[in-house]
């Protein structure tokens, strides 16, 4: 069994539908209803095993969280349960009425994706023309019904150049956090391979994102590249995210198909937080080790909807946990345990999700030792 404190934080799939074609949607979701997808007791019966084991921040995310007509009654249930709820939507579906409702049933904070600084560049990646338009209609209300937010940007090549004018976009907006969200080719994003940035360009880009961390007048965050946390750690000692108090209480942590918190994943300047103080629960129930890690690591419903006990059976949490297992440069790497690697990466590369983080350039000392030695 694990010996672990439990999660900290839970990104929770309440349903894969989504009227949105996300060029890198995790879950390639779609505008239907998908079977399996577990009734209002059961999530009621999840957040009880939730409830009786830790009281995390719970993501509520998608697919659009928002097409589920019971989420505002499911979120005042966790609420109630003394969880910290956040939520994940697209933004389409925020009127004055549902921005509301969201308030009242205990909705903290929420995260609308921004891909492009113009309508033009937003809408050619979330794949629907007018995305922009009723992404900010729907965030108007939500600002108008108290609800705070941040701005979710999924790092491409299409982007990585409009950053700091997002980021500007974001400032004039009022969130609270600007948090770049690096693409993690699995599901509808494993076609856009190509789209992907280079490790170069990763590292230029979170090199800029460390120095806005520091300059800019809101949090700005990394979601996804634990290598950050090595460079973070090999810069000369300066204020970075990374030694930055946490920033709103509420949104430690992403999730969601991508459109929101960003995919089922962990927002930290730490390492990968995958199965470390994460889990994401998918519409049918099956725990990962986070949406992008298509890894089933236990069965809600096939374990009673206790959450412990899944939790702490299950093989692949033991294994993220046991760093002595991890393989590649990673495996004997002096930041390991700070960064990880992004298991998601290594496991849609090489099928095994403790090989070495293919995205990182970094030699660990050990292996630059032995190259010097031969
Ligand atoms: S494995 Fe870790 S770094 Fe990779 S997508 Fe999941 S949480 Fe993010
Ligand atoms: S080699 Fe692996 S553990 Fe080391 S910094 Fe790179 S990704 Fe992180």
């Amino acid at each position: 069994m694990l010996n672990s404190p439990g999660p900290k934080v839970i990104a929770w799939e309440l349903t894969r539908r989504c009227a949105l074609r996300c060029k890198h949607c995790r879950g390639s979701a779609r505008d239907e209803a998908y079977e399996g997808e577990l009734s209002t007791a059961e999530c009621k019966q999840v957040i009880d095993g939730i409830a009786d084991y830790v009281k995390p921040v719970l993501i509520l995310t998608g697919g659009e969280p928002m097409t589920r007509p019971d989420v505002y009654e499911l979120a005042r249930y966790a609420a109630d349960k003394g969880m910290r709820v956040v939520m994940a939507p697209c933004g389409h579906l925020l009127t004055p009425e549902t921005a509301r409702k969201l308030k009242e049933a205990g909705v903290q904070c929420i995260s609308i994706s921004i891909d492009g600084s113009t309508p033009e560049k937003h809408d050619a990646f979330r794949g629907v023309a007018g995305a922009y338009a009723r992404t900010m209609e729907g965030l108007q209300h939500a600002i108008d019904a108290g609800i705070q937010f941040q701005v979710n940007t999924t790092v491409t090549k299409l982007n990585v150049d409009d950053l700091p004018s997002i980021l500007e976009r974001a400032i004039a907006l009022g969130a609270i956090t600007f948090d770049l969200f690096f693409l993690v080719p699995t599901g509808r994003a494993g076609a856009l391979r190509d789209l992907e940035i280079s490790p170069g360009q990763a590292e230029q880009a979170l090199q800029w994102a460390a120095e806005m961390a520091q300059s800019a007048p809101i949090r700005v965050k990394t979601t996804c590249a634990p290598h950050f946390a090595r460079m973070v750690r090999q810069a000369p000692k300066s204020a970075t995210t990374a030694e930055r108090p946490a920033g709103h209480p509420a949104f430690p942590h992403g999730g969601g198909t991508g459109h929101g918190h960003g995919g089922g994943r962990p927002v930290s300047t730490g390492g990968c937080m995958a199965g470390q103080g994460f889990v994401f629960i998918s519409h049918r129930g099956i725990l990962q080790p986070c949406g992008f890690l298509d890894t089933p690591s236990g069965d809600l419903r096939n374990q009673d909807f206790n959450f412990r006990q899944a939790y702490e059976a299950s093989r692949v949490f033991q294994d993220l946990r046991a760093h002595d297992r991890y393989e590649g440069k990673c495996g004997v790497c002096e930041f390991l345990h700070v960064c990880g690697g992004c298991r998601a990466r290594a496991y849609e590369l090489t099928g095994n999700y403790l090989a070495e983080e293919p995205q990182c350039t970094y030699v660990p000392k050990r292996l630059e030792l032995q190259e010097r030695a031969l």
